[in-house]
């Protein structure tokens, strides 16, 4: 395919994440329309990040009929052996920023292993073809929070080779590095070169 469909399902109801992606996807969609899915709430009950972004594309491909896309991201703790992983939106129960955030730093009390990655996979589901692609932002975890931007665990997360939280990058900073545009970057050129990966 050489270029992408002319309308694209954007399989989620995270706020924050539609706005990233449009950011995000802007340039490349080069007029391709990304419009937004109210259908039902898929259940999210895969192993990996993988299974669970293809879970919501092919949710939302049933209920559009439309080539659609989805993504599933999360936190990866090296000292908390990969958790909270693919819990991270539900980690503390209640599904709230403030609540996962506080129960991370609770976790990592007197942990001196701060080593951490950001994980995104974005899948593409139009009915002949699934592609699935992966991108992973490394850095560690604060001691407490810092800045203002973004959502989720950003407040904590301090990437490799900057200074800064991720709460604390602009939107466009956060853009040319984060885990969810290194995968939708990647999997974007895959729709466009047809690669049958995933
Ligand atoms: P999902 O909607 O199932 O992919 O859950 C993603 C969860 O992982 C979010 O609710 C956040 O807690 C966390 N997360 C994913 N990406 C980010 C990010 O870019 N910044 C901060 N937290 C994130």
């Amino acid at each position: 395919m050489e270029a992408l469909p002319p309308r694209l399902v954007l399989a989620t109801h995270n706020a924050h994440k539609v706005e990233e992606l449009r950011r995000i996807l802007g340039p490349a969609l080069e007029g391709a329309e990304l419009v937004g899915y109210d259908g039902p709430e898929p259940v999210e009950d895969g192993a990996t990040f993988e299974e669970n972004a293809l879970i919501k594309a092919r949710t939302a491909f049933a209920f559009s009929g439309l080539p659609s896309l989805a993504d599933d991201s999360g936190i990866c703790v090296d000292a908390l052996g990969g958790a909270p992983g693919i819990l991270s939106a539900r980690f503390a129960g209640t599904r709230a920023d403030a609540d996962n955030r506080a129960l991370l730093l609770e976790r990592m009390r007197g942990v001196s292993d701060r080593s951490a990655q950001f994980v995104c996979a974005a899948a593409y589901v139009d009915g002949s073809t699934e592609i699935v692609e992966r991108g992973v932002w490394p850095g560690r975890v604060l001691e407490g929070e810092r800045g203002s931007h973004g959502f989720g665990y950003d407040p904590l997360f301090v990437p490799e080779g900057v200074e800064r939280t991720a709460a604390e990058l602009s939107a466009e900073e956060k853009d040319a590095a984060s885990h969810r545009a290194r995968a939708f970057t990647a999997l974007v050129r895959a729709i466009r070169g047809g690669d049958p990966r995933g």
